[in-house]
């Protein structure tokens, strides 16, 4: 699993050609977008490194560092889910935590 998008809101950057037609990872991105959106963006920055670097120290490993993170958790659980977004309550990724 290789990080191909990017959330930085109001954009979302993809990494390759193609890349809009992938219905999963534009949806992946939208899930942060939102994630971004309702902690009012900065925030959500921060949580995000600070999330990442608690979980570095925990794992000691990049990547499980970074796909423990609670706002990735939850974009990869509902990235398929092509509804989620619709039926998602606020700050949903607190569950992943
Ligand atoms: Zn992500």
């Amino acid at each position: 699993m290789h990080v191909q998008g990017m959330a930085i809101f109001p954009f979302i950057f993809v990494k390759y050609r193609g890349a809009k037609q992938d219905v999963v990872l534009i949806n992946h991105e939208k899930i942060h977008l939102r994630q971004q959106l309702e902690m009012l963006i900065l925030p959500f920055y921060i949580c995000y490194i600070g999330n990442y670097l608690w979980n570095l120290i925990l794992y000691k490993k990049h990547y499980e560092a970074y796909s423990n993170i609670c706002f990735e958790r939850e974009a990869y659980e509902y990235e398929r889910d092509l509804d989620y977004l619709k039926k998602r309550k606020i700050w949903a990724f607190r569950h992943f935590f």
